[in-house]
């Protein structure tokens, strides 16, 4: 039967008051499972007045209390991780292997974030003056709002919320509307494991829900991850409404193959990378940079096997290393990118149009591969997000470095090489937030930082870690002087520590 999803506000699950739906579907057949909700501004406000008034308690509760209950919440999700793994399979459409590995890496964001005792630790410096001592506090913000992307309904508002539930702060989380059912589920578990109501509310919706959170006076913070235009657009409206702001955006992933590297080694990192999850993450490896034409050569030859051999079917089915894509808007967005590539001139050596999932009505397209792509060519500069991979052909390192460095976006790239030197100077010159050597996806674990430069990011921090501990905190410097002496009456000057 199909469901009609709602909010879940002030510790339950309410349904939607207002008459605007979006129909979710399963990517595999094509068929509609669910109609959400999308929230009016009085359902935002209703949330934000629900985490207000928790907010109190939340943030005097000891972090040692909070860290206990984000344990309990630790022990629901590595019960049930299959369940919410299959929430997302139905929803997304990626393989259930792939959907257990995005709930492991949100599971370790829970690990981090129960260190909170310890994270939250200030400094203290004795004597600062004659008898005079100073420490510094993170206090948490308030109330903060979590906006996501489709591609990883668990792991990404798991990289936002477990962070700023245990700095003490409240939580909004606005989900994407493509696949809203996870987002209930984390709800549920999170009440079930002690959170007090209004700690965590979810508000489905649009454009009209997250301007509703942007303009909030009572909303301190908010975290973005989605695409360039609309993190863009999000940091700006933050910044217009004086609220402090990390918006994630897109990417477009090089990894760079050297004549020295091992091609098997590359080849299978390349497969995973590109087509894994149809191509639907932040970092996907897009765009391969083999060095000299031997290599290139080589490599493309043993990747067009590879790519027509992939096995693409339902994320249920467990022989499927690529499931469908998300929508029929998106496929038809992808296809129009093969069709861009062909036009300007690229080889398309291996074409996922061509494909046909036999019995399955949904969102399906083959792999595809493209050889001797330019820099000026659409498919070179923009973010495709589906499971087509383009060979730019460098001549030297040199070149490789200035392709990525003169490239909008700044995510995530990788080298693939048996060259200490070649592997040094690349993660120290090249203009990118997250460098793999040998290493096709290099997601930082929960207690490192994940972020882009450049297009790929707008804002000062990273997610999750300790840069995600300071997004959630301010600073505060206390400066104590004991009255144990007569005052040596009023000082006019500016206060020096004598
Ligand atoms: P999207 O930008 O369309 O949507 C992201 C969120 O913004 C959703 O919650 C959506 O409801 C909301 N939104 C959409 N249009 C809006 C508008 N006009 N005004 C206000 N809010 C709006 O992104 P998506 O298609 O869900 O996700 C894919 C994108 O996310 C890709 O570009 C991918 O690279 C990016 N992404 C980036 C990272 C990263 O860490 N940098 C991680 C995952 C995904």
């Amino acid at each position: 039967m199909m469901s009609s999803l709602g909010h879940y506000i002030n510790g339950n699950r309410v349904k939607g008051k207002g008459t605007r739906t979006s129909n979710v579907f399963d990517p595999a057949t094509g068929q509609q499972t669910a109609s959400v909700s999308l929230a009016t501004v009085q359902e935002v406000d209703d949330a934000v007045a629900s985490a207000a008034a928790a907010f109190p308690s939340w943030s005097e509760t000891t972090p040692l209390r909070r860290a206990r209950i984000l344990n309990k919440f630790l022990r629901i999700l590595e019960e049930r991780a299959s369940d919410l793994a299959s929430v997302i399979t139905l929803e997304h459409g990626k393989v259930h292997s792939d959907a257990l590995g995005e709930v492991q890496r949100g599971i370790e964001v829970v690990e981090f974030a129960i260190g909170a005792p310890q994270l939250l630790k200030g400094e203290i410096t004795e004597n600062v003056g004659t008898k005079i001592d100073s420490h510094s506090v993170r206090q948490p913000l308030g109330i903060v709002a979590g906006i996501t992307p489709f591609n990883f309904p668990v792991m990404v508002p798991m990289w936002m919320f477990l962070v700023a539930l245990a700095c003490g702060n409240c939580f909004i989380l606005k989900p994407s509307e493509r696949d809203p059912s996870a987002s209930l589920l984390i709800a549920e578990w999170l009440s079930e494991a002690g959170l007090p109501p209004g700690v965590f509310n979810v508000v489905q919706g649009d454009k009209l829900a997250v301007d509703a959170l942007l303009k909030h006076s009572e909303v301190s913070a908010i975290s973005f991850v989605g695409s360039t235009p609309i993190a863009r657009y999000i940091y700006e409206n933050a910044a217009r409404y004086g609220k402090r702001c990390q918006a994630l955006g897109g990417a477009k992933n090089h990894m760079v193959i050297m004549p020295d590297a091992d091609l098997d080694q590359a080849v299978d990192a390349l497969m995973g990378a590109a087509y894994g999850s149809a191509g639907e993450r932040c970092m996907a490896v897009s765009i391969a940079v083999p060095i000299g034409d031997g290599t290139a050569d080589d490599l493309v030859e043993r990747l067009k096997k590879r790519v027509r051999g992939l096995r693409v079917g339902p994320g249920h089915d467990p022989e499927a290393e690529m499931g469908p894509l998300i929508t029929k808007e998106h496929l038809d967005r992808v296809s129009g990118y093969i069709e861009a590539g062909v036009e300007e001139g690229a080889d398309l050596l291996v074409d996922g149009r061509e494909f046909r999932m036999q019995g399955y009505n949904g969102y399906f397209i083959g792999g595809s591969l493209f050889d001797r792509v330019t820099r000026d060519m659409r498919i070179y500069r923009e973010e495709i997000f589906g499971p087509v991979l383009a060979v730019v052909r460098a001549e030297s390192f040199d070149a490789a470095a200035a392709l990525i460095n003169g490239h909008e976006y700044g995510n995530g790239t990788a080298i693939f090489t048996r060259d200490g030197n070649a592997a040094r100077e690349f993660a120290h010159r090249i203009k990118v937030g997250m460098v793999g050597i040998n290493v096709p996806i290099p997601v930082p674990m929960a207690f490192h930082s994940f972020g882009g430069w450049k297009a790929s990011l707008f804002g000062d921090h990273h997610m999750h870690g300790m840069e995600g501990v300071r997004f959630y905190t301010q600073l505060k410097t206390v400066t104590t002087r004991w009255p144990n002496s007569a005052s040596a009456g009023p000082e006019f000057m500016m206060p020096t520590m004598r």
